[in-house]
């Protein structure tokens, strides 16, 4: 298949567009620079990859043009979106969100026709009910933030939250109104670890989940945000994003994808029995809690056919790439 793959420079993105490779398929990536471009060219070389330059996913028209190639596209995986917390107004975060994802979703729906699937890479955030949590979370929950939260809230964590919860709703919306061509299914990743691919010109750079595993290594697990006590591995989720574009019964399907709980204690405990190094080196305390609810995961592996990985293989691939990065 042809895809086209947004967010190209993504710690997640890459990672999908490996996999995609892998599988056969030939890509075209958004970015924002032709820096970012080359980066991937030179990483995937002689692969099917090449790359579209789109400066601001929240701009109006802003896929217009990249949706329009020959041969045309036959799937889109979406995983643009700002995961960060360093925000001026949380309209930084809320409008990237939602309009990049209807943004895409009017321009396939316009000038691609021959696009069959679309994959959006929404979160767990999306899910995440903490106003009323279920005993066991699955796809049919859904975060009840309003959009007078999502705007006003001074928690920079729970406009990222909104900005997810609002983006995926306005791609289930749309569906539901436009009747487009192409069938929808979205991906909701907790917590994602696993090797870094991206470009990271310094370990300050680091995409926000691959940064908390730093801060955990380097023993100062609170100086940022603590997440969610929940991971899914950064290879996992990319097969899932291309299974969900490969696969017919993902057609129209909202999909939890993580691989279990864990609390900070248990993967301190994992990387200080690996890498010996750190021990003895914790400068804050860890949570060693887990919450009053579990998640179902089924639906992943029974209709993706998702199988995870252990999360010590995940959390040691992840600490050994940002040692090779200079941690
Ligand atoms: P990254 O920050 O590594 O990637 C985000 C991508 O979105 C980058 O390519 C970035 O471009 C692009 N982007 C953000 N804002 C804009 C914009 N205004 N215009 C154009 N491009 C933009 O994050 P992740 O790879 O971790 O996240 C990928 C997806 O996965 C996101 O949708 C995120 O919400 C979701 N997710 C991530 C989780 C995690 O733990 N990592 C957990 C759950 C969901 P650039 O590099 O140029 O800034």
């Amino acid at each position: 298949m042809k895809v086209l793959l947004t967010g190209g420079s993504g710690f997640v993105a890459v990672h999908c567009v490996d996999l995609l490779l892998q599988h056969g398929h030939e890509v075209v990536a958004t970015v924002r620079s032709d820096e970012k471009g080359h980066y991937l060219q030179e990483l995937f070389k002689g692969k099917p990859l090449s790359y579209v330059i789109v400066k601001d996913i929240a701009a109006e028209g802003a896929f217009d043009e990249a949706v329009q190639t020959e041969p045309p596209f036959e799937a889109v995986v979406h995983t643009a979106s700002p995961f960060h917390f360093n925000i001026t107004n949380n309209k930084d975060l809320l409008d990237p969100a939602i309009n990049g994802t209807t943004g895409i979703l009017k321009a396939v729906h316009k000038s691609a026709k021959t696009v069959n699937r679309v994959v959006i890479t929404s979160s767990f955030a999306a899910i995440s009910n903490y106003s009323n949590p279920p005993k066991v979370y699955t796809e049919e929950i859904w975060n009840d933030q309003t959009m007078e939260e999502a705007l006003t809230t001074t928690n920079p964590q729970a406009a990222y939250r909104a900005s997810k919860k609002f983006a995926e709703k306005a791609a289930w919306d749309f569906l539901e109104s436009e009747k487009p061509n192409f069938t929808l299914a979205t991906l909701c990743p907790p917590m994602i670890y696993g090797p870094v691919l991206h470009q990271v010109k310094s370990l300050d750079d680091l995409n926000t989940s691959s940064a908390r595993m730093l801060r955990l290594y380097q023993g100062i697990p609170r100086s940022g945000p603590v997440g969610s006590p929940m991971h899914v591995d950064v290879r996992d989720l990319a097969l899932a994003h291309v299974l969900a574009i490969e696969n017919p019964e993902a057609a129209n399907q909202r999909f939890l994808v993580a691989a279990q709980l864990a609390t900070e204690k248990e993967l301190r405990d994992i990387i200080e029995n690996n890498f010996p190094e750190i021990r003895g080196k914790l400068r804050d305390e860890v949570t060693d809690t887990l919450p009053p609810w579990s998640i179902d995961n089924s639906k992943s592996v029974n209709v993706l056919g998702l199988k995870y990985r252990p999360l010590e293989d995940t959390i040691v691939d992840t600490v050994n790439s940002l040692k090779a990065l200079g941690a």
